[in-house]
């Protein structure tokens, strides 16, 4: 089967529509001699962007997003030619992805501008301000599953606090990536504040090879681990979010019907490749029975093709069959089967009782495929919750004990009685604990993760005690210890 993008030898690859195989459109492989230039370019931007203040980038920030958001139909037909996901569901993630850039816009200067911080006792001459400096260049390393709301988590964040940008693009879904740039140009044509480069991994290599000052990373966390490498050996910081086996609690007082409808959703909408989507369900053994069963009559009325699209990368069907398999023979079917994986679309699938060990269990599956299994109580659901290398998100159903169930799970969200909405919380942090990754988008976390702190301090008056001089007196350290005993007794 012939994938959506293929690389060849003449430095240009394409991508396909991914439910109908035709071809969409061709992009030259961005060369190491490109990036030179590139980076070089965005230092340039990035200087003239930090020297403005928060509302100068705040005035061109709201320029771009209105821009965007007048050509919002422009970005969804990309969108949606690329990842092979439905309209409405494409036009919810563009959506979403303009309020991230006007919430980081009009927030940058609440969380980035300079703060005083109180001296102490000691050094009460001296004034100390912290302010939070843009690091420079920030490279945006995508993935396809969600082309623009993901990588805006960083684009929109790193250039509110003042960086320039250069985003790669997954090679399956490089159109949205361009089309931003371009929107950009209109409104700052004489600068180089938002790049795309185009083509594979070896790109994304090159744009760390290639000395940029951060990493914004979104994909599997065995690229992530190279990437961080990578990094490491340069000392750029970076910041990775990375994939899920996202857990569903559900309490014997939860509402079913909405538990089972969002369960759902959450497990099947974008066909399924949401690093935030259900992967896993554990339902109380007192309602496990209704629960299968309203399940069981909503799943059997979605539709791959029609409730969702197809499966944007290919080489993803073939993890989707070997999970399904493995549940298969360790679990009981409910819905679906191996049939279910076609050669571009899936079907849904619900498995139960399937062991925690299986591989079903424990990696990424990234495809319409649930697991539901049935515990005794909810500190068993919690104890298999956490008992997974990933750590991003989970989803908690109760009516009682959501609070005390999501402040015992290991993860970087929790939504309690709904599923998603803190990823479309522009002021909420966004991002994972082990596997899922290190480091935040998002939020006030989001904004401070594209700066660092540099401490200013400067005496207001002078002491006649100096401390930092070798003509320190005996008196100058009696005041110490003295002051250090009265203190700290
Ligand atoms: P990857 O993690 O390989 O790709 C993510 C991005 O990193 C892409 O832009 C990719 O380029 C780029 N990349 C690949 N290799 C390197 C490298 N050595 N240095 C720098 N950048 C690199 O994701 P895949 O597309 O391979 O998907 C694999 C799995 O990852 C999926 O099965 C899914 O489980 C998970 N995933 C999770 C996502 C999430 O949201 N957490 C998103 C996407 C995938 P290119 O793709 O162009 O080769």
């Amino acid at each position: 089967m012939m994938g959506p993008t293929t690389t060849s030898s003449a430095g240009e690859f394409t991508t396909h529509h991914p439910a109908t195989g035709e071809l969409f459109a061709t992009y030259p492989v961005t060369s190491d001699h490109q990036m030179n230039e590139l980076v070089a370019r965005a230092r340039a931007s990035a200087k003239w962007w930090s020297a403005l203040t928060f509302r100068e980038r705040r005035k061109i920030l709201l320029k771009w997003n209105s821009l965007l958001i007048a050509n919002l139909q422009q970005a969804v037909a990309l969108i949606v030619a690329e990842s092979g996901k439905p309209i409405s569901d494409a036009t919810l993630e563009a959506s979403l992805a303009c309020e991230h850039v006007d919430w980081a816009a009009a927030k940058a200067h609440l969380y980035l501008r300079e703060h005083y911080r109180s001296p102490g006792l000691l050094m009460a001459n001296m004034s100390a301000r912290v302010d939070r400096v843009p690091f420079g260049v920030v490279g945006v390393i995508g993935p396809w599953n969600y082309p623009i709301f993901t990588p805006m988590g960083s684009i929109a964040y790193a250039l509110a606090a003042g960086n320039a940008v250069i985003f790669k693009p997954s090679e399956f879904t490089p159109a949205i990536g361009l089309w931003l740039e371009k929107m950009m140009r209109e409104v700052v044509p004489d600068h180089d504040l938002l790049q795309v480069v185009t083509g594979a991994g070896e790109v994304g290599a090159s744009l760390i090879a290639h000395g940029v000052d951060k990493i914004s990373f979104t994909g599997s966390t065995a690229t992530a681990k190279k990437v961080a490498a990578a990094c490491v050996e340069k000392m750029i910081p970076f910041v990775l979010e990375c994939g899920g086996k996202d857990p569903v609690l559900i309490d014997s007082d939860a509402d079913l019907n909405r538990a089972a409808d969002q369960t759902l959703w959450s497990g099947m909408a974008n066909a399924g490749q949401s690093c935030i989507g259900a992967e896993r369900v554990y339902v109380h053994e007192q309602v496990a029975e209704r629960f299968l069963e309203i399940l069981k009559s909503k799943a059997s009325e979605i539709k791959a093709g029609v409730n969702y699209g197809a499966a944007t990368r290919p080489a993803q069907l073939e993890i989707i069959k070997r999970h399904v398999a493995d549940a298969l023979t360790q679990g009981e079917k409910m819905i679906g089967d191996h049939s279910s994986v076609g050669e571009r679309f899936v079907e849904p699938v619900i498995i139960t009782n399937v062991p925690e060990g299986a591989i079903s269990m424990r990696e990424e599956t990234f495809g319409p495929i649930l697991i539901v299994n049935t515990v005794r109580t909810m500190e068993e659901a919690i104890a298999k919750a956490n008992e997974t290398s990933f750590g991003l998100a989970a989803s908690v159903w109760s009516r009682r004990n959501g609070q005390k169930i999501a402040a015992q799970l290991h993860c970087g969200m929790v939504s309690i009685n709904s599923v998603f909405t803190f990823a479309a919380i522009a002021s909420m942090p966004f991002g994972g604990v082990k596997d899922s990754g290190m480091g935040r988008i998002h939020g006030p976390e989001g904004l401070l993760e594209f700066t660092y702190p540099r401490s200013v301090v400067k005496p207001r008056f002078h002491l006649p005690l100096e401390f930092t001089s070798f003509k320190r007196s005996a008196f100058a350290d009696k005041v110490i210890t003295t002051l250090g005993r009265i203190r700290h007794k």
